[in-house]
């Protein structure tokens, strides 16, 4: 058995004590794993030895009462060992089989859901938005809650053709990742700058240094120095507006949302995808986003119809092609959508030089 290492002065602690006894006893000695039911999964050891893992949503911002909550349940009816996943559900391990049921009925007694296993439509995985990040463009955990509430009945089953992992992400810079659909801020306009505040708030030089296609230069603005934008080459990426908020891009009407679909981090059966634009302009509409939620019913859909049995997002597109995908899904096909990587030479960071 492995020892506890060191404490060290950051990073996360040693799991090993936090693990379940069973689990530390079989730790690399599992036989094989099943899917009981949508929610639940049992592991088997070559010693013999089972552990069910019972799986529930969470809404990811956690209160302290629902902790509380959460952590009575476990102490009440499982074995007082819980994990967080990544995508925020919460996994309680008990090693008796007649404990599964009682602990997912006492979780759907409390209001949470139990599933998110296998074939289903994970929890959505969300960046930080309005309530702890400076510079979002729209919500993220209000995004997942409300497509959450629309597609429960698929977190809640394992009827999808494989595993569907949706993420958002409320910037187009900084957090959020490769997902089979990824629902991403996309800003319109260049950023408008207010020139009374940049020499007190900015540092002019990080933040020209900042712009991927190099469009900002230093400016004297009424007497004062400042930062201009050259809007033919601007992007629109918001890269600016992090280091200098008087640089604002977020706007109500021009800041919009995108889906991107077909991205796998994964290299467990291919390699990594990433994942490509489908639909554009779409409206950033709190507090439900129903034209986001719409299209992501309809990919869901058409992906669900269409699929081969294990077949990811990306290989079912890849099998039926693009032409096909946008026909199914019922969004319009335009000249953004093509990228073949073509001028990908010109335009990755494939080396550590700075190019313009
Ligand atoms: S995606 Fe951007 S705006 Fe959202 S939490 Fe991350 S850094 Fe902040
Ligand atoms: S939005 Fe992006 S491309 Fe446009 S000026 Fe700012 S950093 Fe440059």
């Amino acid at each position: 058995m492995a020892e506890m290492r060191e404490p060290i002065e950051s990073g996360c602690p040693d799991p090993w004590q936090y693990m379940h006894p069973v689990m530390r006893k079989n730790f690399g000695m599992w036989k094989y794993h099943e899917h009981p039911r949508p929610g639940v999964l049992l592991h088997v050891a070559y010693s013999g030895d089972k552990i069910w893992t019972v799986k529930a949503g969470t809404q990811r911002i956690l209160d302290v009462f629902t902790l509380r909550k959460l952590c009575d349940i476990g102490d009440e009816f499982a074995e007082g060992y819980v994990h967080f996943t990544i995508r925020s559900n919460i996994e309680y391990l008990v090693s008796d089989e007649s404990k599964v049921q009682p602990l997912i009925d006492a979780l759907e007694a409390a209001g949470f859901v139990v599933g998110g296993t296998q074939n289903s439509v994970a929890m959505i995985s969300h960046t930080q938005g309005w309530l702890h990040c400076d510079i979002p463009g729209t919500d993220a955990s209000g995004v997942v809650k409300a497509m959450m509430d629309e597609l429960i009945d698929e977190f809640r089953n394992a009827r999808m053709p494989n595993r569907v992992h949706i993420t958002t992400s409320c910037c187009q810079i900084n957090c959020g990742g490769q997902g089979d659909i990824a629902i991403n801020v996309q800003h319109t306009k260049p950023p408008k700058i207010n020139h009374d505040l940049v020499a007190n708030v900015c540092e002019r030089p990080a933040v020209v240094a900042r712009c991927p296609v190099a469009a900002i230069r230093p400016a004297l603005v009424n007497g004062k120095p400042s930062l201009e934008v050259d809007e033919r080459k601007c992007i629109c990426c918001g890269a600016c507006y992090p280091p200098c908020p008087p640089m604002q891009i977020n706007d109500p009407e021009h800041t919009k949302l995108a889906i991107w679909v077909g991205g796998n981090h994964s290299n467990a059966r291919g390699k990594p995808t990433f994942q490509k634009l489908v639909a554009a302009g779409i409206p950033n509409n709190p507090p439900r986003w129903p034209e986001a939620t719409a299209i992501v019913k309809r990919i869901l859909k058409a992906y669900k119809e269409g699929a081969k049995d294990w077949e990811r997002i990306n290989e079912w597109i890849e099998r039926i092609g693009w032409p096909r995908f946008f026909e199914e899904v019922e969004l319009p096909f335009t000249k953004y959508h093509i990228d073949t990587w073509r001028g990908a030479r010109a335009s990755f960071n494939s080396s550590s030089y700075i190019r313009f």
